[in-house]
């Protein structure tokens, strides 16, 4: 008979841009593989359902981003296992009912973690409802390399790793191998399946038809040296003898609204646009021919994907930092954190360095691996097979399981 449509759960917390990137990835390839077998719910479960810290994540992870050196603390303070686990012991007591009532509300058949503080909580929930046998309880790991340790919980049927670097470390914090893929980083199959020319690009948004184009963007909240960055690129990409531009500048500022109001009053003697959140990155990206951008690994894959060499021009210290040798020792790009410098790459690979342009590029392409997300769904769909049609999940809702622990 018709078998019943199974509910994804997909949790994820509008930190940054990219695990939102990564959910959307998730359900955009659920829908294409499998159509109608599967209901995907996004959500931000922590802001809709729990007080402080948790639905203040995104503010605290927004002020905490903005002090670096507070980021750095936070993130190697948190590190060893019995602070984190203590810590989240002492929020999941205090806010079990309201997870628990997120998850009695969606009923899921699985659940995808997309998020480093997203295991432990629900996983426990799980536990006093006595539903781990029958719920599939996933993570999907989005930093490239030298991620946080609370992403791995010995208690996941699934841990998608998007490299072998990450997978090593999965095995040292207890995970098992039967538990561990690789398939690389999900990005949004909009990227990968999508056949974009870059002359209808160009067109379609504006753009100059002929003259090179970079990308300069900073993650979902425009972060970085992105206003000095786009100020030396004005200098650098017009030619003072010819007295005209030898490329063109896009901007996209992200949530970052003062950063894109103060870049549109500016004048510019190149082409130049400034955008905001823009809702399709694949497009920007295919009418471009290089990237300049903080080591984000959502934008650094989607990058890759597209063939853009990248200039790396910041981190996030801890999750970001091993990113930039991903790419710099794969020849994908370079790394500098003096806009001068990055102008004058610029102007370089446009005019005389054309050929390590085109070099970068095909190592980019090399890099990509546009069909991770699609190798993921695949997995988790048979994961869910191997348990036979999910029998209806017995979610009651009890109130005293907080008093338990
Ligand atoms: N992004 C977007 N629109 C924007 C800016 C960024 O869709 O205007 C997306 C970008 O394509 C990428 C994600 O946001 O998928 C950024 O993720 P990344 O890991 O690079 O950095 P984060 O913002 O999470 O620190």
């Amino acid at each position: 008979g018709a078998e019943r449509t199974k509910n994804v759960l997909i949790l994820m917390s509008d930190t940054g841009g990219g695990h939102r990137a990564s959910a959307e990835a998730i359900r955009d390839a659920f829908q294409l593989e499998f159509g109608d077998e599967y209901r995907i719910i996004v959500k931000d479960v922590w802001k809709e359902y729990t007080g402080w810290p948790l639905n203040n994540m995104e503010k605290s992870y927004k002020f905490l981003v903005k002090h670096v050196q507070l980021w750095n603390v936070a993130f190697h303070s948190t590190s060893p296992r019995w602070v984190h686990s203590l810590y989240l012991a002492a929020i999941a007591a205090y806010y079990a009912k309201e997870v628990e009532a997120g998850l009695m509300e969606y009923k899921p058949d699985i659940i995808i973690s997309v998020h480093p503080l997203m295991q432990h909580i629900p996983l426990w929930v799980l536990k006093w409802q006595n539903l781990q046998k029958k719920v599939i309880f996933v993570t999907v790991i989005t930093d490239l390399n030298t991620c946080h340790p609370t992403w791995f919980h010995p208690g996941v049927n699934r841990c998608y790793c998007p490299s072998q670097e990450v997978a090593k470390r999965a095995l040292l914090d207890g995970l098992t191998e039967s538990q561990i893929r690789v398939f690389g980083l999900p990005i949004r199959p909009s990227f990968a399946r999508a056949v974009l020319s870059k002359d209808d690009l160009r067109k379609e948004f504006g753009m100059d038809p002929d003259l090179p184009a970079v990308l300069l963007m900073g993650g979902g909240e425009g972060m970085g040296p992105v206003k000095k960055t786009a100020k030396a690129l004005g200098e650098s990409l017009f030619d003072q003898e010819l007295g005209k531009p030898i490329g063109q500048l896009i901007i996209v500022c992200g949530r970052n609204k003062a950063l894109s109001s103060t870049l549109e009053t500016e004048e510019w003697k190149i082409p130049v646009k400034v955008r905001g959140f823009e809702t399709q990155m694949e497009k920007w990206m295919g009418a471009c021919d290089c990237i300049i951008t903080k080591a984000g690994p959502g934008t650094i894959s989607e990058a890759l994907i597209r063939g853009l060499p990248i200039i790396l021009n910041d981190y996030i210290p801890g999750q970001e930092k091993g990113n930039v040798p991903y790419v710099v020792d794969n020849g994908a790009g370079v790394f500098t954190r003096s806009p001068k410098e990055t102008a004058r790459i610029v102007a370089e690979w446009f005019t005389t360095k054309t050929e390590e342009l085109k070099k970068m590029s095909e190592n980019a392409l090399k890099l990509a691996q546009p069909e991770a997300v699609f190798d993921i769904v695949k997995d988790i769909h048979e994961l869910a097979s191997q348990r036979g049609p999910l029998a209806s999940i017995p979610y009651v809702l009890t109130s005293s399981f907080s008093s338990l622990i």
